[in-house]
């Protein structure tokens, strides 16, 4: 087999270079907050809609922060 085709099969397999799972940017991050807040609070599966949204926000304090006041804000506006 030559090696080259080896390297192919295993970039398939692996996926390009970088941490597993989907990668969510700040970008698409703030994008979706929105959205992911809205799923968490009807009680739907935030992480399954968006995936690595959740995993973004640990890594990430400045959209962690955003998504704590941007839940605080949202649950706050649904209390009667
Ligand atoms: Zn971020």
């Amino acid at each position: 087999m030559d090696p080259r085709d080896l390297t192919l099969v295993l970039a398939r397999i692996l996926g390009p270079a970088g941490p597993p799972g989907p990668e969510v940017g700040c970008e698409a991050c703030f994008g979706e907050l929105d959205r992911f807040v809205e799923l968490e609070l009807a009680g739907e599966d935030a992480d399954g809609s968006i995936p690595g949204l959740r995993a973004h926000l640990a890594g990430c304090p400045a959209c962690r922060e955003e998504h704590e006041s941007l839940y605080a804000l949202v649950s706050g506006e649904r209390v009667p």
